[in-house]
Formats: structure tokens, sequence, C-alpha cells
């Protein structure tokens, strides 16, 4: 039985045009034409008016109603990027990067110059930008070069209602300091929103609503709950396929992995169908995927075919993709989660909550009526999903924020002014970590050692990671290993009909059980001596735009290196070195084996287990330190290295006594057990 969304009917004439008109005109002619169809464009005066009128003001509006593309345009073209730049925040890179572009192409200018973006290890943008997009994060970012944001006369923070944890952060800080720069303009907008909350939290700001257009959308639900998700979403789009009328489809799936094995399935099925059915035209949207890939998604579909996109949660609201018709909803989304009290972080896959629903549903009926397949029951979606989503402040780890608060001078955690305050265990969390870390103090003041881990835009444990490495003589080392490790699980290509050829490429690395972060290092450094050739990397099984990507990073933590004075120094044959360095960082995340194969970390007592893909999942040290726990199937630990207890201790006595690092079943555990299934593996 199908619901229906009831939505305002809009003439869609308006987007008509007849095809010699469009042949003569310019391109740029054109696009110009498209801006006065979207639904903000009648607003537009009076929009000015109501930023000029008030310091902030709440903008609530339909997606695709053109707020981020149009606002900061309006904005230029009033004249309010002579005396500063109009920097737009967005909570993902992807969407920084996309409307950028766009916005690049509708103002006829170059990339980079007055349209620019700026996300983490990313920048691009130059003298002449004056409208910048960019992460919240990076924004969090430049308060720490520029307190007073002297040179934006508009911030507008965009997708406000994603209240991801910088979001969050930023509305403190922007909110300060209106205060005291009356001539600076502040735009909080977003599709859905609860505008009273955030006006009331703005000081009573004015609210600016964009009607907008929406269709009927007709919401169908499974029968039973799906046992594999990703299987049916893959058959519900060859259904829509075969029997719906014209209309491009859209799945929401929950990261790169799920989007690259459903694009995989989706080939696999339709292969040999041959010009039974229309062409489908398979579009995959993440953070990683080349640009021109990426633009793939906006190019109008031919007559005849269809299009399907897969993306994440990005296309729920930052993304506006026209012409889909059907949306595919699976239920799920990427979320972290947070346990204050062990202070282990997890991503987990996590049931979405009715706010997204409705946002995704509400995609298929933009251009016309839609239809909205939901992989879930009427009954789970009433019962089991929450209404909207926690914010992510109040289930995350806050050392990076306490450590970007504390270096801007704000010591007062407990009374900044936040909209929905964490819980006070998880700051207290926080605190503990960075004082482990030696970046606080006894008082919470920042060490020199803080205020060197500030400098980089990475997590707390590997700037720390870094900033130990003066001492151990191996920055060169740590740095390209942290490159690595912040391209995420992307290096290794493991493609379906090569696997075995794959693994042994990938085990090659790791000779002498090294570890995933030495392995890691052996990768970088390889690619290195080939002058970073692309065949070494098709030969190794190695994806080229990870290891590029790398480099980048890599070459931006060098100059780093430099603003905080640490030698660029190298030291490759002594391993201890480089993992006592990276214990300096990692040694809360500490193991240790127990009989049954599985680990118990040091701290907190919890079992993980190492992750299939990790180097040493067949080795099994008995001491290990791991960069990141994930939870699939069991709670496993990623990029494993293997560890000598006394570093523990002598590294961080303050956070771990003898008796922590005691092996209690060492007589019932032979050493040699681990080992050897090191040497079978080996051989
Ligand atoms: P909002 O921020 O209100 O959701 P946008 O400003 O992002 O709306 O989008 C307005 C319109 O601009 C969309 O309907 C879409 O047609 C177009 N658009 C946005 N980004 C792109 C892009 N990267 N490529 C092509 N068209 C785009
Ligand atoms: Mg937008």
């Amino acid at each position: 039985k199908a619901t229906v969304v009831e939505g305002d009917k809009f003439d869609d004439e308006l987007a008509t045009e007849s095809l010699d008109e469009s042949n003569a005109k310019s391109a740029l002619e054109k696009l110009q034409e498209d801006r006065k169809t979207l639904p903000i464009y009648p607003y537009r005066e009076e929009l000015l008016k109501a930023i000029n009128d008030h310091q902030v003001i709440i903008i609530v509006g339909e997606t695709g109603s053109g707020k981020t593309t149009q606002i900061p345009q309006y904005l230029h073209e009033a004249g309010y990027t002579k005396h500063g730049k109009v920097g737009c925040t967005q909570p993902r890179r992807v969407a920084a990067m996309s409307v950028a572009a766009r916005v690049s192409q509708e103002m006829g200018v170059k990339l980079g110059h007055e349209v620019g973006y700026s996300i983490r290890f990313e920048d691009c943008t130059s003298d002449k930008t004056v409208l910048k997009y960019m992460t919240d994060g990076m924004l969090l970012r430049e308060f720490l070069g520029e307190p007073d944001l002297a040179g934006y006369s508009v911030v507008m923070v965009d997708e406000a209602h994603e209240r991801t944890l910088s979001t969050d952060i930023l509305f403190g800080l922007v909110k300060d300091i209106a205060r005291f720069r009356p001539d600076l303009k502040l735009l909080i907008s977003s599709a859905t929103l609860d505008a009273e909350k955030f006006s009331d939290y703005f000081d009573s700001a004015p609210i600016f609503k964009i009607p907008g257009r929406r269709f009927p959308v007709e919401i169908h639900y499974t029968k039973a709950p799906e046992a594999d998700y990703l299987d049916a979403a893959v058959v519900t789009v060859l259904q829509i396929h075969v029997t719906q009328p014209p209309g491009d489809i859209l799945i929401f799936l929950t990261g790169q992995e799920e989007i690259e094995t459903a694009e995989e399935i989706m080939r696999h099925r339709t292969r040999g169908l041959g010009t039974k059915i229309a062409e489908l035209i398979i579009c995959p949207i993440y953070a990683n995927l080349p640009t021109e890939l990426q633009a793939k998604i906006f190019e109008p579909t031919p007559e005849g075919a269809r299009k399907v996109v897969l993306a994440t949660n990005i296309a729920e609201t930052s993304l506006t993709i026209d012409g889909i018709k059907y949306v595919i909803d699976p239920g799920f989304c990427k979320m972290k989660s947070y346990n204050p009290r062990t202070g282990m972080e997890s991503l987990l896959v996590t049931p979405i909550s009715k706010a997204s629903a409705m946002q995704r549903a509400g995609r298929s009926g933009r251009t016309g009526p839609g239809k909205c397949f939901r992989l879930y029951t009427a009954y789970n979606y009433l019962h089991d999903l929450e209404d909207n989503t926690i914010p992510e402040i109040q289930r995350t780890n806050l050392a990076n924020v306490v450590l970007t608060l504390k270096s801007l001078g704000i010591h007062d955690l407990i009374n900044f002014d936040f909209m929905d305050p964490p819980p006070s265990e998880a700051l207290l969390k926080a605190l503990e970590l960075l004082f482990a870390l030696s970046a606080l103090n006894k008082l919470g003041e920042l060490t020199k050692v803080g205020r060197r881990m500030a400098e980089f835009p990475l997590d707390p444990m590997l700037s720390k990671m870094i900033v130990a490495s003066d001492k151990c003589k191996c920055s060169d080392e740590i740095i390209s290993i942290a490159a690595m490790l912040s391209v995420g699980n992307s290096i290794f290509y493991r493609p379906k009909d090569k696997q075995v050829h794959a693994d042994n490429a990938r085990m090659n690395f790791h000779t002498g059980n090294v570890g995933d972060h030495i392995a890691l290092l052996k990768v970088y450094s390889s690619w290195k001596e080939t002058n970073y050739s692309t065949q070494w990397c098709y030969e190794n099984y190695i994806q080229v735009r990870s290891m590029k990507r790398a480099r980048d990073v890599r070459d931006q933590l060098e100059g780093l290196l430099e603003r905080v004075e640490i030698e660029l120094s190298s030291n490759p044959n002594d391993l201890d070195a480089i993992k006592k360095s990276i214990t300096s960082g990692f040694f809360p995340h500490s193991a240790r084996l127990q009989k049954n194969g599985s680990y118990k970390t040091v701290k907190h007592s919890q079992t993980v287990h190492i992750h299939p893909s990790s180097g040493l999942s067949q080795v099994l040290p008995r001491w290990v330190i791991y960069h990141e726990l994930v939870l699939t199937t069991k709670e496993y630990m990623r990029q494993v290295t293997e560890l000598k207890p006394d570093w523990l201790v002598e590294i961080a006595p303050h956070y771990y006594q003898m008796k922590d690092v005691e092996d209690p079943g060492s007589k019932k555990m032979p050493r040699g057990q681990g080992r050897a299934s090191s040497q079978q593996l080996g051989s």
C-alpha cells in the first residue's frame, strides 16, 4: 500500500526551451537563464534586502531551490565581495568541490580564481578568490590563523541541519565574532531546519523561507524486512528499469565500498542482456572518485537510456541531481558512534532517522511526481526509526575539537555556547586523552607539544605521532605513514577475478611481519623509488589515485613540519624507532592477545579482533597497537602493528603501569604459536 506525500503543483513549462534558441546561445547565456528558473530567483531582491537589514538570517528552502549556488553569487553581484570574501561551508568535501565547480561555470570563470574551494589537504583558491566554498572543518581551522575572520564579509553556514561537529562549533564561534564585527553578515541555511531553534540560538534572528516546488511522491515499503539490502537494492533497480516509465534512479548507500560492490553486481547482472533492455548508465559518487567521474552524475541522460546514481547521504540534501524520478532507500547510513566510557569510536552502519527518510524520498519529486522504494517495512519506519539524527557532537570523540578550541584560547569549555552541549563525560574524556598525549598540562593548559599538534589538520593521536617522531629522528618515515593512513583504506586494489594475485602482491610488503604501518611505509617508499610510476602501481595492485593523494598529503605535512620546527630526518632501517613514534601517539590503542585468538584492549578490556585485511591477521602477535576500530560482524582493529609491552610503560608512564603490561598468560601461551603460523604464511 502506497502513502502519498502532498506537494504543490508546479508548472514545468518554464523549464522547457526551444532547441533552436539554445543552440544559438552561448553556454554561458544558457546557464544565466537557467539561474532565473530556480525557485530562489523571485526572492532575490527580498533576500538581499533582508541581508542588508539584519546581521544574522536563518534561511530555509527546499533542496535544489538554489541556496548554495545562488546566494553567494547574489552577494557578489550586490557588492559584498568588495571588502571581503563570501565563505560558504559544506559538511562534505564532495559538495564543496562540486558546488564550487558549478558556480565557477555559471560565472564563466576558472575554478580556483574568483570562485574556489578549500577542503582538507586541498586548497583550490587564489588571491582573486571572492566566493569560497569549503568544508566546515576548514573554516574552523581558519579561525586558528584569523580569529576574527577579517578576510570575510559574509559567512554562510550551509546545510546547518546536518549538525556536524564542526558546524556546531562554528555556530558558537561565528555567533561570538558577530558581536564585535557588526560589518560581518551571517547566514545559516538549510533544507530542513528546526528554524525556530536556530533563530532562538542566534538571538532571535529572522527566518527567511524560500517556498519550494514539490511533486507528490509515492512511497512503497517492503512487506517483510530485507536480509540483504544491497541485493534488494540491485533487484529493485532492475525491476524499475524494466517496468517503469523513463526517469533516473537514485540509490542511497553507506559508503564507497558498498557503492563499488553494488556497481559491480549491477554491471554483472546487466551484462549480456544486450539490446533487450534500454541502456542503464551507472554513476557512482563518493569523495575519492576522480572529479571527471563525479561530474558525470550531472550530465543529462541520453534519450532512451536511464541513469542510476549510487550515492551516500551526500545526495540527501547537499547535491541536487536533476531528472531523478525514483529513489531507493535501504534505510541505512554510516555513522560515527562513541563510547565515552572507553573512549572508543566506531564507524557503524546505522538506521537513518525519519527526517532523513523524508529527505531521501523528496529527492524523487523535484521535477515531477516520483516514487520512493523503501527497503524496510512501514512498521520499521513508524516504530524503529528515530525522528531526528542525534547531532554529531553528542556521539563523537571530542579530542580534536577540544584541542582546536584550546588553541583558540577558549579554556572554559563547559560554558562554551553550544547549541546542544556534548555529554560532559565526553568532554572529560577528551581532556584526559589530550593530557595523556601531553598536549595539555595538569591545569588543562595547552603545552608546547599541544601547540605543535594543533598545527596539523589531523586527529590528535596522529599529530602526536608526528610530533614524537622528532625525538626518534624518523619524521620522514612518520609523515609518509600518516599520509597513507589519512587516505583511508583505498590503497590496495583487490579485483574479484584476481584476488589471489592481489593478495600475493600485498603480502610482499608484509615480509618479516613488519605490521601494517610499516607495510604502508614500504608501499610509499617503493612507489617513490620508481619515481611515482603508474605502471608499478598496476603491477602491485595499488590504486594510483590513492597514492597520488597520499603524496599530496605528505607534501603538506612536510610543509607543516617546518612550521613547528621539526627537522625532516630519515631513519628507514630502525623500525623500532618508527614503531615507538607510532606508539607515542597511539598508546591508548593497545591490545593483548587472548588464548582464543581474540584480543583485549589493555586499558578497557574490550574484546577486539585483527581485521582480516591486516598483514598480521594470521600472525597474531601478543601485543599490538591499532589505528582504528571498525565494527562489522565483530569489533575489528584496522592497521595493526606489533608492540613491545615495555614501550607502553616507557612512553606513557602516566597512562600504563607495569601491572597493565605484565603477562599472566605467558605460561599458558607458548611464544612460538604465533610465529609458526607466520612462517606458514611466508612460505
Ligand atoms: P540548494 O542549495 O538550495 O539545495 P543548489 O544551489 O545546490 O540548491 O542547486 C540549484 C540547482 O543548481 C540544482 O537544481 C541543479 O540543477 C543545479 N546544480 C547544482 N550543482 C550542480 C552541478 N554540480 N552540476 C550541474 N548542476 C548543478
Ligand atoms: Mg545546498
